[in-house]
C-alpha cells in the first residue's frame, strides 16, 4: 500500500478495538459515488454505507438542508418540541401510509424500540398474560449488534461470547411459512423478519412468502414487523421492499439511508392503534428525533416522494442483473439482485469473497463481503450507468 494509507491503517489498528477488519483503504474525500483516498487514489463505491449512502455521497439537497439547519438549531432533546419535528414525522408518516413515526438514531436501536412496541401491544391490546410475550424471527436474520438482537441471532461470531440473552424469541427457517404457521402460539405477539435479508447475502424469499407472513400475522393477531433498515428507502426499485409484494406490514423499522448518509437517523413507523401503546416516560433518546435529524430525514423523504431514485434503481437494477446473468459460469456460481442490491456468489477455487473485494479494491472498486465466497453489490442509487458498467468490468476482471 503507499505510504499515508499504511500509516493511516496501521495507527488505526494500534488504537481501536478490532471489531472490523475493514479493507486497508483510507478515505479522505467522496462526491456522489466516487471516493477519493488518502494517497489521491479515486474509487468506485460499490457498497453506498450497507445502503446508508443511497442518495451518494455529498448530495447537494440534503447538505444544503443540513448546512440550512445547523446555523439554525441542532439539538432540544425530546423534552421540548421544535419546528422541524412535525413536519419530518408527518412526511415519513405518509410516505409509509402509516399514522406515526417514533424517530431514535440507529438501526438497532429501532429494533429495540419495535421490539418493545410489540411486546407492550401484545400485553394492552393482545391481552398476553404480562411477561409471557414471544417474538418469531427467522433463521440467517441480521438486526443489529445490542444483547437482545444478537441473542436471537443464530450466527456464532455475532451472539457467541455475550450471553446471557433476552428470552421470548422464536427462530424459524426463512421463508418457510409452514414453520413460522406452526411457531405461532397464543403467546406471539410479533414477527419480526427483513423483507429481503442483507447480511445474510441478500436472500430474497418466495414470492409468496411476504403475502403469506402478512396473511397469518392478521389471522392470528400478531404484528408484521419489517425491518426495512437495508432493504428500504429506494435500494430495491420500489420506495419499501415490501411493495414489490404489494405487502403493508404492522410496523416498518426505517434506518441507514434514512440519515442521508449524513447523520443517524432511525424510526419506527406504524399505526395509531400499534404505537399509540406507548406512553411518556416508556420509551426515549436523548438524540432520536433532533433537529438536524428531523431536517435531513425531512429531505430525504421528499426526494423519495418523487420516485426518481427508486425508479432509476429499478432501471439500472436490469443492467446489474443482465450483467451479472452472463457472468455465471464465469467466476460467478450464482447471485440473487433486486434493483441496485445483489449478493454474489463467487467460485470458491477463485479465493474467498474478501479475496475478491480486495482484487476489486486494486482495480478501483469497493466492495464488501458477507458471508465466506459471497460479496454484497449495493452502489449509491445516484451512481450513472456508464460507472455501473465499469465497475461491472473490474469485477469480471477480478474473477478472471
Ligand atoms: N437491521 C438490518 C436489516 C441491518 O442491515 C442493520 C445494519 O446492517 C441493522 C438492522 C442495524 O443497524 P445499525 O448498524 O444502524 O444499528
Amino acid at each position: 500500500a503507499p505510504r499515508r494509507t499504511a500509516e493511516e491503517v496501521a495507527r488505526a489498528e494500534a488504537r481501536t478495538a478490532h471489531n472490523y477488519h475493514p479493507l486497508p483503504v483510507v478515505l479522505s474525500e467522496a462526491e456522489g459515488a466516487w471516493l477519493t483516498d488518502v494517497d489521491g487514489r479515486r474509487f468506485l463505491d460499490f457498497l453506498a454505507g450497507y445502503s446508508a449512502l443511497n442518495f451518494g455521497h455529498g448530495h447537494p439537497r440534503l447538505l444544503a438542508a443540513a448546512h440550512a439547519q445547523l446555523d439554525r438549531l441542532t439539538l432540544t432533546s425530546r423534552a421540548f418540541v421544535h419546528d422541524r419535528f412535525a413536519d419530518f414525522c408527518a412526511a415519513l408518516g405518509d410516505l409509509a401510509g402509516k399514522d406515526m413515526v417514533l424517530p431514535m438514531n440507529t438501526g438497532a436501536e429501532a429494533v429495540e424500540t419495535a421490539i418493545k412496541v410489540s411486546r407492550k401491544w401484545g400485553y394492552d391490546v393482545k391481552g398476553v398474560p404480562d411477561g409471557t410475550a414471544r417474538i418469531i424471527v427467522a433463521a440467517g436474520n441480521f438486526h443489529g449488534r445490542t444483547t437482545t438482537i444478537v441473542g436471537f441471532s443464530d450466527d456464532p461470531d455475532a451472539r457467541g461470547g455475550f450471553g446471557p440473552f433476552t428470552p421470548g424469541f422464536d427462530i424459524v427457517p426463512y421463508g418457510d411459512l409452514a414453520a413460522l404457521e406452526a411457531a405461532i402460539t397464543p403467546s406471539t405477539v410479533g414477527v419480526l423478519i427483513e423483507p429481503i435479508q442483507g447480511e445474510s447475502g441478500v436472500v430474497i424469499p418466495p414470492d409468496d412468502y411476504l403475502p403469506g407472513v402478512r396473511a397469518l400475522c392478521t389471522r392470528e393477531q400478531v404484528l408484521f414487523v419489517a425491518d426495512e433498515i437495508q432493504a428500504g428507502l429506494g435500494r430495491t426499485g420500489r420506495t419499501f421492499a415490501c411493495d414489490h409484494a404489494d405487502v403493508v406490514p404492522d410496523l416498518y423499522v426505517l434506518g441507514k439511508a434514512l440519515g442521508g448518509g449524513v447523520v443517524p437517523v432511525s424510526a419506527v413507523v406504524g399505526d395509531r392503534d400499534v404505537l399509540g401503546v406507548l406512553h411518556p416516560g416508556q420509551h426515549g433518546s436523548t438524540f432520536g428525533g433532533n433537529p438536524l435529524a428531523c431536517a435531513v430525514g425531512l429531505k430525504v423523504v421528499e426526494m423519495l416522494r418523487t420516485g426518481e431514485f427508486q425508479a432509476h434503481a429499478a432501471a439500472l437494477g436490469v443492467v446489474l442483473h443482465d450483467r451479472l446473468a452472463a457472468m455465471v459460469g464465469h467466476g460467478v456460481v450464482s447471485f440473487r439482485s433486486r434493483g441496485l442490491w445483489a449478493g454474489v456468489d463467487i467460485d470458491p477455487t477463485l479465493g474467498s469473497g474478501r479475496d475478491v473485494c480486495e482484487r476489486l479494491m486494486a482495480r478501483g472498486v469497493l466492495a464488501k463481503d458477507t458471508h465466506g465466497s459471497t460479496i454484497r453489490l449495493a452502489p449509491p442509487l445516484v451512481i450513472s450507468a456508464d460507472d455501473l458498467g465499469w465497475g461491472l468490468d473490474r469485477l469480471e476482471e477480478a474473477l478472471r
